[in-house]
């Protein structure tokens, strides 16, 4: 989950990072309200969970409380890469010298987390990471021990930071940490950290992604998710407990088991169809789940076939069967469909669904070849529709 930046820099500031003052507002006369209050330039923030607003026009400087009001108007009205502005930011303007980048995030390949930070921060920091890959430092976190005073010594050190900001950047460096480490986060970002007119580190921007996986830890956190970034269907498949991922493609698969999902997908593309969803209900899925779950499949327009790929251990193959045909009842659809039961009293399911004229299947391979099939059938049909008119 993806936090906004005003919810990052507030968390960064209970760790002892320096922020701007500032908040957040939802109208252009809270804007100049907030402005009012600071005293000062203030500068206008976009608030969407996408890279790059002050490409996009989405990041202004405002001189006045009315210029405030103004340019929060214009900006409330803005779309940045697809989504609705909702709400700005109004910080008190920062007199920059120099912007720093400082960010943790997981590395896989060393099974830690990984500070990096360069001298060259700001809004090119991935031109940066291209061109000049030397200029991004990297230092692993043991998860144990967390980051040591040498560690930010080093890394101060490395991006030429003179030796009157190290005390403070270690202090911010510890921060970053203690944030990532916390709240369980993926990413923890501050791009830029700059270096003030009046020598002053202050993190001017922030970011964070906390792990799906740890948010049930962090119920505080849970409401502060952002609806606009998702798909309709993901939003309605969290609440059955479904975990579903839409995807490009026109076959549309149900199966029970994340691994058996994947693999699911990877046989349809060898068999030349491209998959429209990951979905895994999950075990022991009651007929409850499984009709969320057809709902929520056939609510893609793409979808021209319906792979079900069900592996029954204690839910057994005949149930499953008779779930399905249940189902179909409240469900009513024209997509053809194709069901490969395995495991526990999968013959007298797959019977039971022959019996009720459902396409069925043995191997996964026989499945995948039969929802490719129903799809090129329904194209060739459709030509041939055409061709008599
Ligand atoms: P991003 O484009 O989404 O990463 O948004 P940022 O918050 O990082 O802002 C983009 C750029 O706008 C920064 O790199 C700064 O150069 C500039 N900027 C942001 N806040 C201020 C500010 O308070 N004062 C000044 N002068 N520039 C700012
Ligand atoms: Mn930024």
């Amino acid at each position: 989950m993806k936090l906004h930046e005003y919810q990052s820099k507030l968390i960064f500031g209970e760790h002892g990072i320096p922020i701007p003052r500032g908040r957040v507002a939802m109208t252009a006369a809270e804007a100049k309200q907030i402005a009012e209050e600071l005293g000062t330039q203030v500068v206008v923030k976009s608030q969407v969970l996408v890279g790059g607003r002050g490409k996009a026009g989405g990041i202004r400087l405002a001189k006045s409380p009315e210029e405030a009001e103004e340019t929060a108007t214009q900006i409330l009205r803005m779309k940045i890469k697809g989504l609705p502005v909702r709400k700005v930011l109004i910080d008190e303007a920062a007199n920059i010298d120099k912007e720093i980048y400082l960010g943790i995030t997981n590395d896989r390949a060393s099974k830690k987390p990984v500070m990096m930070a360069s001298s060259e921060g700001g809004v090119d920091i991935e031109e940066v990471a291209r061109m000049m890959p030397e200029k991004i430092i990297r230092v692993y976190i043991d998860p144990l021990l967390g980051l040591r005073d040498y560690q930010a010594r080093d890394i101060a050190m490395d991006i030429d930071l003179s030796r009157d900001h190290w005390r403070n950047f270690g202090q911010i460096a510890k921060g970053l940490w203690n944030a990532y480490q916390s709240c369980d986060a993926t990413l923890a970002e501050i791009n830029p950290l700059v270096i003030t007119a009046d020598d002053q580190l202050l993190a001017v921007d922030g970011k964070m992604v906390i792990d799906d996986n740890a948010l049930f830890r962090h119920p505080n956190l849970i409401d502060k998710r952002d609806l606009d970034i998702e798909e309709q269907a993901e939003i309605e498949a969290r609440k059955y407990g479904l975990s579903y991922i839409k995807l490009e493609g026109n076959i549309g698969c149900l199966v029970n088991g994340a691994g058996l999902a994947m693999t699911t997908m990877d046989i349809i593309k060898l068999y030349g169809g491209e998959p429209a969803n990951f979905l895994d209900i999950g075990g022991g899925a009651s007929a409850e789940k499984v009709a969320a779950a057809f709902r929520i499949i056939l609510s893609d327009p793409n979808i021209q076939a319906i792979l079900i790929n069900i592996f029954g251990g204690i839910t057994r193959g005949d149930e499953v069967a008779n779930g399905i045909l249940s189902v179909m009842e409240e469900v009513k659809t024209q997509v053809p469909m194709v069901v490969r039961l395995v495991g526990t009293n999968a013959k007298e399911g797959l019977q039971i669904l022959a019996d009720a004229n459902m396409s069925t299947a043995v191997t996964l391979a026989d499945a995948a070849e039969k929802a490719v099939a129903a799809i090129a059938v329904k194209e060739v049909s459709a030509v041939v529709r055409k061709a008599n008119k």
